[in-house]
């Protein structure tokens, strides 16, 4: 074939596109025919429906939308209709005090949500005549707070705007249907998402249709155990009409894209777990294995002027893992060393910073101490060595400094090393 451009994305196999416009149409139907017979009735589902003031019927949408973010639907309800009956108008609201957004706020959590609601409510009334912006494009250019899900979760339902929504409900819904094991939070595979959202959307009721696909994925198409057998686009589904629930298939799947790379399919390394059947999609990034690290590090004691116990601390270098931090003179350790191996180069590594010779039996076996950082699993084997007398330590390539207990403490040391002078 041609040759694509290049820098071109790759083209999109036909398996993760909703490229046939019968069945488009068909799943469309199929998904609105279930709305319209079992939505939930929601008070802003009825202001949006009902509301003839463009800039009312935006702004009811607009409410519900915020409050929706990181807050129960059942819990919303009663929020919902004492704002919208206190301040039923963007103008009501933008002449409201904080303190009583806040008070009607009280208990909904993420206080700063009804605080950026007034800031913007108050710029439209302020620089946009009082009018909400009709498009996705422009709610989320103009007004404060809103991101491109909530624009086009307005622009839909609120001002018929045929434009596509991604939430969490979304993107466990296509995944589903087209088979998409890609890690879902990486940008490109959000990115074709949103491309999907809004090809697929509804002409005619987009808004009808982004909060029916929502409802799919809060009430039958569920994380944990979805509701197959009931729902409304099983026929559409891809892993559903592959049968590839609770009955195994060999795995890799020969007939995925046919391509070794796809960038939808999940990757070649982690092929999907047959008996997790549809709940295989949507991927989620695979969590690293923590890294397993040995260091030998060594608590160099000497008696200071006044005979108080000092430690010697050296500088960590300026990057990388815990980067400028003060530490024991330490050593990171091959796997695979014997204690006395490990003992050996521990004393070699002193004798660079000290400057004369330190041998291996001089070393006091003190103990291990394990600390965990975000993905490092550290094991600290950790030894002493007491000096004698007035030592001078040779000048080392990076900053060192004795210090006494309490000195140490102040120092900008990390949590590891604490445990380890202990
Ligand atoms: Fe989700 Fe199952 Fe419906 Fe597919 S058939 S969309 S997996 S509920």
């Amino acid at each position: 074939g041609a040759a694509l451009p290049a820098g071109a994305p790759a083209p999109v196999p036909a398996r993760h596109q909703f490229s046939d416009p019968a069945e488009v149409e068909a799943l469309r139907g199929n998904l609105l025919a279930w709305y319209d017979r079992c939505k939930r009735d929601l008070p802003w589902r009825t202001l949006a429906a009902t509301e003839a003031d463009a800039d009312r019927r935006g702004y009811a949408v607009w409410v519900s939308e915020i409050m929706l973010q990181q807050t129960q639907v059942a819990t919303v309800i009663d929020y919902y209709n004492r704002w919208m009956q206190k301040w039923p108008t963007l103008q009501a609201l933008a002449q409201a005090s904080l303190e009583e957004v806040n008070e009607l706020w009280a208990g909904l959590g993420y206080y700063s949500r009804g605080k950026r609601l007034q800031e913007a409510a108050r710029k439209v009334v302020s620089e946009l005549a009082g009018h909400m912006p009709r498009t996705a494009e422009d709610l989320q250019k103009l007004l404060p707070g809103v991101g491109r899900y909530t624009a086009g979760a307005i622009a839909s339902i609120a001002y018929g705007q045929a434009t596509g929504v991604v939430d969490g409900n979304v993107i466990r819904v296509m995944c589903r249907l087209r088979c998409i094991g890609a890690d879902a939070s990486s940008p490109a595979v959000i990115d074709r998402l949103w491309d999907m959202a809004n090809a697929l959307v509804d002409r005619s009721r987009p808004g009808d249709f982004n909060q029916a696909l929502m409802e799919l994925g809060a009430t039958v198409c569920v994380p944990k155990a979805p509701l197959c057998g009931e729902c409304p686009v099983k026929q559409h589904c891809q892993v559903w009409r592959r049968k590839l629930f609770g009955k195994p298939i060999p795995v890799p799947d020969v007939e995925d894209c046919g391509v070794g790379d796809c960038p939808l399919c999940p990757p070649a390394t982690e092929p999907w777990d047959s008996s997790l059947g549809v709940t295989n999609f949507p991927r989620k990034a695979a969590k690293k294995q923590p890294r397993v690290m040995r260091t030998a590090t060594c608590v160099l004691g000497r008696r200071g002027s006044c005979g108080t116990p000092e430690y010697l601390i050296v500088q960590r270098p300026s990057s990388g893992l815990l980067a400028g931090l003060w530490e024991f003179p330490s050593l990171p350790l091959s796997q695979d060393l014997q204690e006395k191996e490990e003992r050996e180069v521990l004393a070699d590594h002193l004798q660079a910073w000290m400057g004369q010779p330190v041998t291996a039996k001089g070393l006091r076996f003190i103990g291990e101490v394990t600390h965990i950082f975000s993905h490092i699993h550290q094991t600290y084997v950790v030894y002493s060595l007491p000096l004698d007398g007035d030592v001078t330590l040779a000048p080392a390539s990076s900053p060192s400094r004795w210090v006494t207990e309490e000195e140490f403490h102040a120092s900008a040391v990390s949590t590891a090393m604490k445990k380890v002078l202990k």
